[in-house]
């Protein structure tokens, strides 16, 4: 029996222990201290942002940054369709409104012109979105400048969920540093990853100060525990810091790795019919966080997730959007294009690869073999798995 191959499992560097011990031997094990400090600093160093605050979650970081553009219940918020679930629930703790919005063909990304749509028609109606959430999927940054002018230019400020995208680069520039907000996660699939934790990013320093406030139960300056808004238990590890500093480490060369991984698929795969892969666009450099593409061979992306599967390797259909979810399905959406919408049809099309940075040349060619065999037979075995 072969080993499983993982979709992006987690790679440790060597240095995370060294870490941890410092944190044993000074018994800072708190969501707090002197690790957690480190990690900020290291790390808004490596984005070029002015403030940075360590959490448990990428998504509790979604929430603090709501929070602190006083998201309330009622209020509208912009979200691409096409992401995880994980963007758009802390909306819905709020109690404010999700309005979805298509992927653009260059990034799969938010996309600039159903953007506008959506703002323009939000004003006429009065009713302008609290907040604007966009997405850097798989590695690749959203058209950052094209977004962040058309929220300028309607007064909306603009949350970056680069969650996926820490170490890429768009126009020379961090990506996540684009908006008055930015996350990271550092969950176990991501590109590092602290176990689970995330990051709030911004040049606003009072902010960050503020996120720190919130994110430890808001607990007003007195001796007594006074309280006079509602906080969250949302603070980082201090131990888990120390597993963030040594990845943060490596990230220039897990990037570098992935990327890689991504050259070596896209040469083996990228030449056959009806294989193609995600596009990088030209202004931006993707961290490649997973290998993605579209298929157009007959099979379905659940025909091939299944067939590699067989095959103990992990593969997955790409995200499906949010507003074909169950749970969203009283929400608005805006579409990129007259006919099909460009993430409902990703999603029929595509699928994820097996990126991890810890996978070997062999695992590689092992993913890479099963599927060349696969599209190269023409009895295609059918699964009849149902989209739902
Ligand atoms: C992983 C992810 C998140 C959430 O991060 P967690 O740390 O798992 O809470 C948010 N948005 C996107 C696009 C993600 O991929």
């Amino acid at each position: 029996m072969h080993k499983k191959i993982y979709l992006s499992a987690p790679h440790m560097s060597g240095r995370e222990q060294h870490y941890i011990s410092e944190a044993f031997h000074s018994n800072w094990i708190a969501p707090l201290g002197p690790l957690v400090n480190t990690f900020e600093e290291k790390l808004a160093e490596r984005v070029g942002a002015k403030g940075a605050a360590a959490v448990s979650s990428g998504t509790a970081a979604i929430h603090l940054a709501l929070r602190l553009l006083d998201v309330k219940a009622g209020d509208t918020v912009f979200c691409p369709s096409f992401t995880f679930v994980a963007t758009a629930n802390p909306i819905l703790y709020e109690k404010a409104v999700p309005v979805f919005i298509d992927s653009e063909p260059d990034t799969w990304n938010m996309s600039p012109k159903a953007l506008e749509r959506a703002l323009e028609e939000a004003k006429r109606n009065g009713n302008p979105p609290k907040a604007v959430i966009a997405v850097n999927l798989y590695g690749q940054s959203a058209k950052m400048d094209d977004i962040v002018s058309l929220c300028d230019s309607y007064g909306v400020p603009v949350i970056e969920d680069a969650a996926e995208s820490l170490g890429a680069v768009y126009k020379g520039k961090q990506s996540g540093t684009f908006g008055r907000f930015g996350i990271y996660s550092f969950n176990g699939n991501k590109i590092i990853t602290t176990s689970g934790g995330g990051m709030l990013v911004s040049d606003d320093e009072a902010a960050i100060e503020k996120a720190r406030f919130l994110a430890s139960q808001a607990r007003d300056p007195a001796v007594h525990y006074q309280h006079s808004e509602i906080g969250h238990n949302y603070r980082l590890s201090n131990i888990l810091a120390g597993v963030g500093i040594a990845q943060l480490e490596v990230l220039d060369e897990r990037v570098e790795k992935r990327r890689e991984i991504f050259a070596r698929y896209e040469k083996a795969l990228g030449s056959i019919d009806g294989v193609c892969f995600m596009p990088e666009y030209s202004e931006g450099v993707s961290n490649r966080w997973l290998t993605a593409l579209t298929l157009d061979n007959g099979l379905t992306p659940y025909d091939v997730v299944q067939h590699l599967a067989e095959e103990q390797i992990e593969a997955r259909p790409l995200w499906k959007p949010l507003h074909t979810q169950p749970l969203f399905a009283s929400s608005a959406f805006y579409s990129h294009t007259d006919s099909e919408s460009v993430c409902d049809n990703l999603f029929r099309r595509g699928i994820c690869l097996p990126s991890g940075t810890n996978m070997t040349e062999e695992d590689q060619d092992r993913v890479i073999d099963v599927l060349l065999h696969l599209f190269q037979t023409t009895e295609v075995k059918r699964w009849t798995a149902s989209i739902q």
